[in-house]
């Protein structure tokens, strides 16, 4: 295995892995991290995600008696994301303006995997090392929800998953999302346009009683997507509005999803007599993560940031990751940054020195955690 972070990056950046398409990267890594001398294993999460690969775990057995850390990144990535072709531009790495670079979440991955080269290199004693490398992150999560969460040992573990290197994310919210059917009458709207009964005027009203944008510091809500109607000569029938709301406070959260139910079934019912119906599905997506700031995962980080002379943040976010879904199997999991700017979007990149301070404070916090007990 390549040990210099930028070309081993640049050689997962050319492995194309779209979410559900991760085949080609987890069979790479698969070699990698058997090279390394972890124990390997791929999930059967496919079965259930409809894409061409599992979640790969490792276990990477430690030369001392302690408990393992976890790290942990995903695969996939959002669109455009095929035939990727980067180039280092100065102190950056690029791509030619027509895709995604895929630093989100490569850059993560190339950081654990040197950082695992270089301990294993150094023959340094080292407590064992869980690493997760989750697959269809981008879209709901899905690896990291299939992922049998039982298996891992740690005690908790890092989620390598935003921007700047020393950016610690130890907060994030708890999302809902909604699917929201709206029935009318359908009618010819210039013949008896009063037989019918116009589904969208009624999803209209009922989007204008909900509540919308930011809610407060902590709470968020959107209607994102809304589809319904065939024709300017037919009443619309039927209208479905997707939505959703996210906040840190589990309270408040609710609160807001039982105001958005009220302002639909209110709005309906003014049309039930006229036969309008309404279908309201409301789903957990994931729960938030709230960890404290003198808990052993963010102590640990901080300490290795400040052994490397790297100026830190700890804050919350406001997107779920990978770390949602293993915090609330009950192993904390913190969100670290990894380099990657302007992710997703074709005018993604990432600066070269933040690979090697990435990949410098992973192989720290190992270092650290099979020497102390914070
Ligand atoms: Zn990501």
């Amino acid at each position: 295995m390549q040990s210099d972070v930028i070309s081993y990056f640049m050689r997962l950046i050319a492995i194309d892995s779209e979410s559900l398409n991760e085949r080609a990267m987890i069979d790479a890594l698969k070699l990698d991290l058997l090279d390394l001398g972890a124990q390997v294993d791929e999930d059967e999460c496919y079965k259930k995600t409809g894409g061409n690969a599992g979640n790969l775990y490792a276990y990477l057995p430690g030369t001392l008696d302690k408990d393992p850390i976890l790290l942990c990144a995903h695969v996939d990535t959002v669109t455009p994301g095929k035939g990727i072709k980067a180039r280092i531009e100065g102190n950056k790495i690029v791509t030619n303006g027509t895709t995604i670079l895929g630093s989100d979440d490569k850059s993560g991955i190339a950081e654990i995997m040197i950082a695992l080269n270089r301990i294993k290199e150094s023959g340094i004693a080292h407590a064992p090392i869980e690493v997760l490398f989750t697959v269809s992150e981008e879209i709901g999560l899905l690896g990291a929800k299939c992922f049998d969460k039982s298996r891992i040992k740690s005690a908790f573990g890092y989620a390598l998953d935003c921007h700047r290197v020393g950016e610690l994310l130890t907060g994030a919210p708890s999302q809902k999302s909604f699917e929201i059917v709206i029935r009318g009458v359908e009618a010819h709207a210039g013949v008896e346009p009063e037989k019918g009964l116009n589904a969208i005027k009624i999803a209209a009203e009922a989007i204008s009683a909900m509540p919308m944008g930011r809610i407060d510091f902590e709470t968020t809500c959107n209607v994102g997507k809304i589809r319904g109607g065939e024709s300017t000569n037919i009443v619309p029938s039927e209208v479905t509005i997707y939505a959703e709301a996210r906040s840190h406070s589990t309270v408040k959260l609710q609160q807001l999803c039982s105001d958005i139910e009220h302002a639909f079934t209110s709005t309906v019912s003014r049309y039930e007599a006229q036969g309008a119906k309404l279908e309201f599905k409301c789903e957990l997506e994931y729960d938030s993560i709230n960890i404290p700031q003198d808990h052993p995962v963010v102590k640990l980080a901080q300490t290795a940031l400040r052994n490397l002379d790297i100026p830190f943040t700890t804050g919350r976010g406001g997107g779920g990751s990978d770390a949602n879904v293993i915090s609330a199997s009950g192993v904390p999991m913190i969100i670290t940054g990894t380099g990657m700017n302007n992710v997703h979007t074709v005018h993604e990149n990432i600066e070269i020195d933040q690979l090697f301070q990435g990949t410098d404070f992973i192989e720290e916090m190992i270092k650290l955690h099979s020497s102390t007990e914070l």
